[in-house]
């Protein structure tokens, strides 16, 4: 039997063997339009599933995100439906992790302004008290989110001789024994990081979690980064935060409505802002496509996805 995926993106990377050969052997057609005999959706982010997409695609079995985050798709109408939507955890993590690195490196040393600086040709001998910036090592990182990439990201902090606490629902005990990390409440994380870290996935809990009200809180001179998700933070009140001085700087991957981004923020010298580039390695985004297919292809077969979201979407179509 054939199946129809609606694909609206053409990824370039080559796929693993076994997975181009399983696509082959079901019949597997990849289409850039959604229609009513369409199977499966491949999508990225930008692609907003919701009831009334839905409801264009009675045949539909499964939606596979090629992302970590699904704050793009209504999960609640996917499994109302018997669709059983699924994401690509894992291997994204590591390359995510190190971009907030880069973020925090580049925000508290300045890197992107020292770089402007000098390409400006406004380098004219070297200074004792040009772009100065603030110490990483041995200070202390907040990472609101303690799950997979949240933790990577403390993780990284030990080479940085840093304290590290955390937020999250559940205690991490592995996590506390590997980086001597401490669990505390969201107003201690606020008031005790020098870097905070953002980690949790989107969703109405967490959507402005970050606002006028928790950055009056966070220690001044304090340095935010974002490699989450945009909405997250208030946008609005970082502009005023940064420029009160209550934050010494930011570092942004994300954008709370992406690719457009607050004019206030690309006016300050003090934030490191970047086009949502967490996952974008060669390896990652590799695997990321590999993972998806494998989601698609195994909701395809009638089995179970590694990667369902919503696994009891599948009892609800029986
Ligand atoms: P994850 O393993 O699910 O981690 C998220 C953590 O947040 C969970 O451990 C959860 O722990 C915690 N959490 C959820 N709601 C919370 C709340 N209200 N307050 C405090 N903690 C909360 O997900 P991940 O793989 O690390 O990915 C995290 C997010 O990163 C994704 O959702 C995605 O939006 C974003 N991301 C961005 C990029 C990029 O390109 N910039 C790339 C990959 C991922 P508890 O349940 O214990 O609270």
């Amino acid at each position: 039997m054939a199946f129809r995926v609606y694909r609206p993106y053409v990824f370039p990377d080559t796929i693993a063997p076994e997975i181009a050969k399983e696509l082959k052997r079901l019949g597997v057609k990849f289409e850039p339009e959604l229609h009513e005999e369409t199977d499966a959706i491949v999508c990225l982010l930008g692609v907003k599933v919701d009831a009334a997409l839905l409801g264009r695609a009675p045949r539909l079995r499964v939606v596979s995100n090629v992302a970590v985050g699904y704050d793009n798709i209504d999960v609640a109408a996917c499994t109302a439906r018997g669709v059983v939507a699924t994401n690509t955890p894992d291997v994204l993590t590591e390359a995510t992790a190190d971009l907030a690195w880069a973020l925090l490196l580049a925000a508290a040393r300045r890197v992107p302004e020292a770089e402007r600086f000098v390409r400006a040709g406004k380098w004219k001998r070297w200074d004792w008290t040009t772009l100065r910036g603030a110490d990483v090592h041995g200070r202390t990182l907040g990472i609101l989110g303690a799950g997979r990439i949240g933790q990577a990201t403390g993780h990284r902090a030990v080479g940085f001789s840093m304290e590290v606490l955390y937020t999250s629902r559940q205690r991490r005990l592995l996590f506390e024994h590997t980086t001597l990390a401490r669990r505390v409440d969201f107003k201690t994380l606020l008031r005790e990081s020098d870097f905070l870290s953002v980690h949790v996935p989107l969703s109405k809990e967490t959507r402005h979690l970050i606002g006028a009200k928790e950055f009056s809180m966070m220690k001044p001179g304090a340095i935010l980064i974002n490699t989450a998700r945009g909405p997250i933070v208030h946008e609005a009140a970082l502009v005023k935060a940064l420029k009160s001085g209550r934050l010494a700087a930011a570092g942004l991957d994300v954008f709370e409505q992406e690719p457009a981004i607050h004019p206030g923020l690309l006016k300050l010298e003090n934030v490191v802002v970047l086009p949502h580039i967490g996952s974008a390695t060669d390896s990652a985004r590799r695997r990321m496509v590999e993972t998806a297919l494998r989601n698609c292809l195994a909701a395809l077969k009638g089995e179970m996805p590694p990667n369902a979201i919503n696994a009891h979407a599948l009892e609800q179509k029986k």
